[in-house]
C-alpha cells in the first residue's frame, strides 16, 4: 500500500467563457452534459455565488413540489457497526481494521441491541447497520466467529440482527453492508427499509492502477458498484448512494459519475438520496498525507449534483464534515442532513462528532429553512405503497411516519414490533372469475396510467435495445448448405458459426432445416405427438415485477387485479382431477403480500384435494421469491417445496438468458445466472423442470443460439430437462411493444427456424421439444410439428398469461381439439403424463367422459 496518490488527469481551470455559458445554460434551465458540468464544477467566487443560486432555486421548486417547501430533513439514528473488518483495503478508509484491533470479529447480539435501545430512548428512529465487506472471505478469525454462532455468512447474521432490532426496538433498519448481489438484496430487502453503498467514482483508473485510492479493493470496482445500484433499482430497494470528492478524481470523471446515478435514478426511480462527501485525509491511512476536499470544491459539487439530479432528487451533505459552511451547503441546493446521531459517533468519520440537534436546526434556520425529522426512507417511498417496502415491516414504519407527509411523526418513539406477515393472512380478493371472460374480452392495448413510473426509462431502454436487436450481417446460400452438411453428421455438437447460420435460413434452406429437425425428431422419438391433460392455475395476478413484455401482472387496486384463496386453488384442482387431468400447471405473480409460507400451503392444498395429480409448480422466479421471504437457501427453500407437492418445476422466467436483453425485457426479474442457479440445484436435488426461451422482441438471432447452447450444456451437467418450449413473443398488449422498442413478435419464418434449431442443438440431450398452441395457434402449432416438434403442450383449462397479452388463440383446448390439431400430420397422437410416461387408464377414461362444459372444464372428451 502506497500513500501516492494517483494524479487527475485534466484539472486545468476552463477558460472563463466556456464557465459562462455553463452557467447561462443552468440559469435557462437547459439540460447540461458532461462536460459543461465538469466545468461548473471549477466555479469558485462570483461563479460559485451564482451557481449555487441557481442550483438553490432548483432545489426549492424540488421541495414545494414535494409539499414541503422550506424543510431540510435529517434522520436520528444510531450507527450499528456490525464488523469493522473488511476484505477490501481503500487508503483513506479508518473504518476498517484488523483482528487484533477489535475485541471480537462481530458485536455480539447483546452489544447490537444495547445500542439500538439506547437510540430508541433518546428518540432515534434508524438503525444504521455500517460493516466491512463480506470479512470472511479474507479474516479467519470472521470466519471462525459466524461458524461458532451459527451464522453461514456476514449478511445472514446482519439479517437475524436486523430483524431482533425490529421486534426488540422497533428502530428501522437502514443497511450498509457494501456490494451486494440481486439474490443479496432479495434477501435482505424483508429486515429493513432502505439501503445504501456510495458508487464514490466512476473512475475506474482510481480501482486499477496501483496507487489508487481504491487499488487493491475487489468491491471498489466502479462497474460492480453501478451493478449494485442497478439491482437494487431492480429490487425496488429505496437506496442511498453518493459521491466521495477528492480522492484523485478529476472534474470530469466526478461529474461521470454524478450522471452515472442520474441514469440509475431515472431508470428504477430507487435512488432515494444522493450524498454528496469530501474527503478528509484521516492519520494513520495511506492518505494521511493528500489534502482535503476544499469546501468550496464540496459546494459546487452539491450545486452540479443538484442541476444534474434535479428538483426531486434528495441531496445530502454530511453535516459533520462541512466544517462552519452549513449555510454555503444549504444554498448549494443540500435538502437533507442525512442521519445524525445523539448517541453513537460517526464511526467512518470518528474526529468529527455529530452536530447537537438544536445545532442543527439553528444552522439550518439561520439559512431559512425548518428542520424536521425523517424515516431512515425518504418520503416519497413511505406514501408511495407499491413494493418499495415489504410488508413485515411496513407496521414498523406506520408506527413512526405522519401517513400525510411520509416524515417522521415528531417526538414520537419507536417500539418494538412483531416482524411477521400482516395478520390478514392469504384471501381471496378482486377478479377470481377473470379466467371466465378472459376469452370474450377485447384485447386492451392501453397504457397503464402509471406507465412510465412502473416501466422505467423508456428513451434509454430504447437506446439499450438498439444494439440488442441488431441484425446479424450476410449469409450465404452455400453457407447454409456446408452448415446443414455439418449438421446432418453432427447436429449437437454444430459451431456457433453454422448455428447462426442456420438459425437465419430462409427459403429453401429452411425447408432443408426444418425436414432436417424433422428427421432428428424421428430419430429421437419416434411419430408420436404427445399432450397433457392438465388446468393452469395462476393464483394471483398481482405483480410489481415491472416485467415490460407483461400484461397480466396488474397493480393490487387494478380492476382486474385477482388473488385465490388457498382453498379456491384446491377446488380448481378437485376440479381438474375430476376432468381426467395428471398435472397442475401452477404460478402467479410476486405479490408482495404474499406470505412466506404460501408457496408451500398452495402446493399442500393441491396435493390434499387431489393427491394423484402431478404439480408442476413455481418459476425460478417464484422460488427466489419463497427463499427471500422464509430467509431459506434455494436448496432448502426445494426441499420443502418438494415435502409440500411439489413434482417439477416449469422452466420459465428464462426469457432471453441475456442479461442484457433481460434488462430490457423487465425491471425485476431474476438475473440469468440466478436462473441457471435454480434449475440445476433443483435438478441436483432430483427435479426435473423444463426450460424455456420467450423470443421475438428485443432479441437477435445469436441470441436464441446462445441461449440454446446454455441450455444444452446445463443438461450435460444435469439431465433435469424434460422438454424445451419456444415461447413466441406475444406483442399486442406488451408495455415494451406500446412504448414502440420491441418488434411485434417474431415471424412465421422465426418459428420454424428456433423450433427446428432447438431439436438440432438439443438433439440426443433433451428428446421433447414443444409448440405452445397458446401463443402459434393451430396453423402455426402444425408447421412447426413438421419441423422437429413433438409435443402440443397441454388442455391447460384456463390460459390468462398469453390472452392479457393478447394472444388470440383462446385459454383452453379439448382433447379432441388437440388431436385436431395433430390429425392432418397422419402421426399417431398420445396422452402423456408431465414426464413423459404413459397415463393410467382411469386417468384415460376420465379425460374421456368429462362433463363438456367449457366455462369450468373445458376437456370435451376424447376421439
Ligand atoms: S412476467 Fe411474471 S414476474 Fe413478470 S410482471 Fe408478469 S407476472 Fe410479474
Amino acid at each position: 500500500m502506497t500513500g501516492r496518490r494517483t494524479v487527475a488527469p485534466e484539472q486545468n481551470p476552463p477558460g472563463r467563457s466556456a464557465l459562462r455559458r455553463a452557467l447561462r445554460r443552468a440559469r435557462d434551465g437547459v439540460s447540461l452534459d458532461v462536460g459543461e458540468a465538469a466545468v461548473l464544477l471549477a466555479a469558485r467566487g462570483e461563479d460559485l455565488d451564482e451557481l449555487v443560486g441557481v442550483a438553490g432555486r432548483v432545489r426549492d421548486q424540488g421541495l414545494a413540489a414535494a409539499g414541503r417547501p422550506g424543510t431540510v430533513t435529517y434522520s436520528p439514528k444510531v450507527f450499528i457497526p456490525l464488523t469493522r473488518l473488511c476484505r477490501d483495503r481503500c487508503h483513506y478508509c479508518t473504518f476498517a481494521t484488523v483482528p487484533h484491533r477489535v475485541p471480537d470479529a462481530y458485536l455480539s447480539p447483546d452489544e447490537v441491541l444495547d445500542i439500538a435501545a439506547a437510540g430508541a430512548r433518546a428518540g432515534c428512529k434508524e438503525a444504521l447497520f455500517t460493516l466491512g465487506d463480506r470479512p470472511e472471505s479474507r479474516w479467519p478469525a470472521a470466519r471462525e466467529w459466524l461458524d461458532a454462532h451459527g451464522y453461514p455468512d456476514t449478511l445472514a447474521y446482519l439479517r437475524a440482527m436486523a430483524v431482533r432490532v425490529l421486534e426488540e426496538t422497533g428502530l428501522l433498519p437502514h443497511l450498509n453492508p457494501g456490494v451486494l448481489s440481486w439474490s443479496d438484496l432479495q434477501r435482505l430487502k424483508p429486515v429493513s427499509v432502505s439501503m445504501g453503498m456510495m458508487l464514490e467514482t466512476t473512475a475506474t483508473r482510481l480501482w486499477r492502477d496501483p496507487g489508487g485510492p481504491h487499488h487493491g479493493s475487489p468491491d471498489k470496482e466502479p462497474a460492480v458498484r453501478l451493478r449494485v445500484l442497478e439491482d437494487a433499482g431492480r429490487s425496488a430497494v429505496p437506496f442511498t448512494t453518493g459521491v466521495l470528492v477528492g480522492i484523485g478524481e478529476s472534474r470530469v470523471e466526478r461529474a461521470e459519475s454524478l450522471f452515472a446515478i442520474r441514469r440509475v435514478a431515472r431508470a428504477y426511480r430507487g435512488i432515494q438520496e444522493t450524498i454528496v462527501q469530501n474527503f478528509r485525509a484521516k492519520p494513520d491511512t495511506a492518505m494521511r498525507d493528500v489534502p482535503d476536499a476544499e469546501l468550496t470544491d464540496l459546494a459546487a459539487t452539491i450545486a452540479v449534483a443538484r442541476l444534474v439530479l434535479g428538483p426531486s432528487a434528495r441531496i445530502q451533505a454530511p453535516p459533520n464534515l462541512v466544517g462552519e459552511q452549513h449555510g454555503l451547503m444549504l444554498r448549494a441546493g443540500v435538502d437533507d442532513w442525512g442521519g445524525v446521531s445523539p448517541v453513537t459517533a460517526d464511526h467512518v468519520n470518528p474526529e468529527r462528532s455529530w452536530p447537537a440537534l438544536d445545532e442543527l436546526a439553528r444552522w439550518t434556520e439561520r439559512a431559512g429553512f425548518t428542520l424536521r425529522e425523517r424515516l431512515a426512507v425518504q418520503p416519497e417511498y413511505v406514501r408511495s405503497g407499491g413494493s418499495w417496502l415489504d410488508p413485515r415491516v411496513l407496521p414498523h414504519v406506520r408506527a413512526l411516519a405522519d401517513p400525510q407527509t411520509g416524515l417522521a411523526v415528531p417526538g414520537r418513539r419507536p417500539t418494538g414490533l412483531p416482524w411477521q406477515e400482516p395478520a390478514a393472512g392469504w384471501r381471496a380478493s378482486g377478479r377470481t372469475d377473470l379466467h371466465l371472460d378472459v376469452d370474450r374480452r377485447p384485447a386492451d392495448d392501453r397504457r397503464r396510467s402509471d406507465f412510465s413510473e412502473v416501466y422505467g426509462d423508456w428513451d434509454a431502454l430504447r437506446e439499450r435495445a438498439r444494439t440488442t436487436s441488431a441484425p446479424v450481417g450476410g449469409r450465404l446460400d452455400s453457407d447454409v448448405a456446408a452448415a446443414l452438411r455439418r449438421a446432418e453428421k453432427n447436429p449437437s455438437g454444430l459451431g456457433e458459426r453454422d448455428a447462426l447460420t442456420l438459425m437465419t435460413a430462409e427459403g429453401s434452406g429452411l425447408e432443408q432445416l426444418c425436414a432436417l429437425a424433422d428427421a432428428l425428431r424421428r430419430e429421437a422419438v419416434g411419430d408420436e405427438v404427445t399432450y397433457v391433460v392438465n388446468r393452469n392455475i395462476n393464483f394471483t395476478n398481482v405483480c410489481y415485477t415491472g416485467c415490460r413484455f407483461c400484461a397480466f401482472a396488474q397493480r393490487r387496486s387494478d380492476a382486474d387485479a385477482y388473488t385465490l384463496s388457498v382453498a379456491q386453488v384446491g377446488d380448481r384442482a378437485a376440479e381438474a382431477w375430476r376432468a381426467g387431468a395428471t398435472e397442475i400447471c401452477m404460478q402467479g405473480g410476486i405479490h408482495p403480500d404474499l406470505p412466506g409460507t404460501a408457496y408451500f400451503d398452495l402446493a399442500a392444498e393441491v396435493k390434499r384435494r387431489a393427491p394423484g395429480l402431478h404439480l408442476h409448480a413455481y418459476s425460478p422466479m417464484e422460488v427466489v421469491n419463497g427463499t427471500a421471504r422464509t430467509g431459506l437457501s434455494i436448496e432448502d427453500w426445494l426441499v420443502a417445496a418438494r415435502s409440500a407437492g411439489v413434482d417439477s418445476l416449469p422452466g420459465t422466467a428464462a426469457e432471453i438468458l441475456d442479461d442484457d436483453v433481460r434488462w430490457i425485457l423487465t425491471r425485476g426479474k431474476l438475473p440469468a445466472a440466478t436462473w441457471v442457479e435454480v434449475v440445476t440445484t433443483a435438478h441436483r436435488l432430483g427435479i426435473p423442470t423444463t426450460a424455456t426461451m420467450m423470443y421475438g422482441h428485443v432479441d437477435a438471432p445469436a441470441h436464441w443460439v446462445a441461449h440454446l447452447r446454455l441450455i444444452a450444456r446445463l443438461q450435460d451437467e444435469t439431465n433435469g430437462f424434460t422438454e424445451f418450449v419456444p415461447l413466441p413473443f406475444v406483442h399486442t398488449n406488451a408495455p415494451v411493444y406500446l412504448a414502440g422498442i420491441a418488434r411485434p413478435g417474431p415471424t412465421e419464418r422465426d418459428n420454424r427456424a428456433v423450433h427446428a434449431m432447438a431439436r438440432i442443438l438439443l438433439h440426443g440431450r433433451i428428446p421433447n421439444i414443444q409448440t405452445s398452441w397458446v401463443k402459434l395457434g393451430v396453423d402455426g402449432s402444425r408447421l412447426v410439428l413438421s419441423g422437429g416438434v413433438n409435443d402440443v403442450g397441454g388442455t391447460l383449462m384456463e390460459e390468462t398469461i398469453s390472452r392479457m397479452a393478447g394472444s388470440s388463440h383462446g385459454s383452453a383446448k379439448s382433447v379432441a381439439e388437440l388431436r385436431e390439431i395433430c390429425a392432418p400430420l397422419g402421426r399417431p397422437v398420445r396422452q402423456r403424463t408431465t414426464l413423459y410416461g404413459e397415463v393410467p387408464a382411469e386417468r384415460l377414461t376420465a379425460a374421456a367422459s368429462a362433463r363438456p362444459s367449457r366455462a369450468l372444464l373445458p376437456v370435451l372428451g376424447q376421439h
